[in-house]
C-alpha cells in the first residue's frame, strides 16, 4: 500500500520533469533500486508495476533472486570486483557500473560463457569525491575502453552512467548531469560503433534536475521503499 503511494507520488514528479523539459515520458525509465530490502518488499513493487530493478551487491541479490519471479529486469549498479564479474554476468540482466577495462574483459569473458548479451554502461566519475569510482571523463583508459567496445561480441555498451556529489546545492547535481550529457555526445562523434543511448542520472534526490538534463534513467531508491537501514 504505502510502496504504491510513494511510486504514484514518484511517478508525478517524473511527468512534471518529462513536461518541463519537453520530453515523453516513455523516454524515461524507472528503476527501483531495491539494495538492502527484501524480496517479499520487491514482490510488492512488482504487483505495483515495476519492472526494472537495481541492486548493488552480487551476494545480497543471488540470495534474493530464489524468492523472486522470473522475467524482471535486475541491474547491477555497484562497484563490481573482477573476480565476481562471472557470477554477475549470470545472475544479471546488465551491468550499470563497468569502471575499468579489466572489468570489460572479464565481462565479456563470463557472458560468453553463459551464451548472452550482456548490456552494459560505462561508469563515469564526475567529482572529487574519493569514494567514487568510474573512468575519468579525459582518460585515455575510457578512450581505450570505446575503441575495445566496439569489438566486443557478448558486451554491448549502451551508454552512461553516474552518480552526482552529495550536495546541498542542486545546481551542483545540474552541472553533473549536463556534464554527462555533453560528454556523451563528444564519444558517440568520436565512436560511431558504440551505442550511447542510455544515460542512467538521477537518484532520489535529483531524479527531477536528472530528468531535465537528458536523463534516460533514474534510479530511485529511498523515495520508493523508506529509508534504508544502515549496514553493518
Ligand atoms: C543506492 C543507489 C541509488 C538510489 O539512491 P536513493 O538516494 O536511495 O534513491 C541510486 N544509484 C546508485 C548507484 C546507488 O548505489
Amino acid at each position: 500500500m504505502i510502496f504504491s503511494k510513494r511510486l504514484a507520488a514518484v511517478e508525478e514528479h517524473i511527468q512534471a520533469a518529462c513536461r518541463r523539459a519537453n520530453r515523453n515520458r516513455g523516454d524515461v525509465r524507472l528503476m527501483a533500486v531495491s539494495k538492502t530490502h527484501p524480496a517479499a518488499l520487491i514482490s510488492e513493487a512488482i504487483a505495483a508495476g515495476i519492472t526494472l530493478f537495481g541492486e548493488n551487491r552480487v551476494q545480497e541479490y543471488e540470495a534474493k533472486r530464489r524468492e523472486l519471479p522470473e522475467g524482471i529486469e535486475v541491474h547491477m549498479i555497484g562497484h563490481l570486483q573482477s573476480n565476481k564479474a562471472a557470477k554477475a554476468a549470470a545472475i544479471f540482466s546488465a551491468v550499470d557500473t563497468v569502471d575499468s577495462i579489466k572489468l570489460m574483459d572479464r565481462l565479456e569473458d563470463a557472458a560468453k560463457r553463459e551464451g548472452k548479451q550482456l548490456p552494459v554502461l560505462l561508469e563515469i566519475k564526475l567529482s572529487e569525491e574519493e569514494a567514487k569510482t568510474g573512468f575519468a571523463p579525459e582518460s585515455t583508459e575510457l578512450q581505450t575502453a570505446l575503441e575495445r567496445a566496439a569489438d566486443l561480441r557478448y558486451v554491448a555498451v549502451r551508454g552512461l552512467m553516474t552518480v552526482a556529489p552529495l550536495h546541498e546545492n542542486p545546481q551542483t547535481a545540474r552541472q553533473c548531469f549536463r556534464e554527462l550529457r555533453r560528454l556523451r555526445e563528444a564519444l558517440a562523434q568520436e565512436h560511431p560503433r558504440v551505442k550511447f543511448d542510455e544515460l542512467s542520472m538521477g537518484m532520489s534526490g535529483d531524479y527531477e534536475i536528472a530528468i531535465e538534463e537528458g536523463s534516460t534513467l533514474v534510479r530511485i531508491g529511498t523515495a520508493l521503499f523508506g529509508a534504508r537501514e544502515k549496514r553493518a
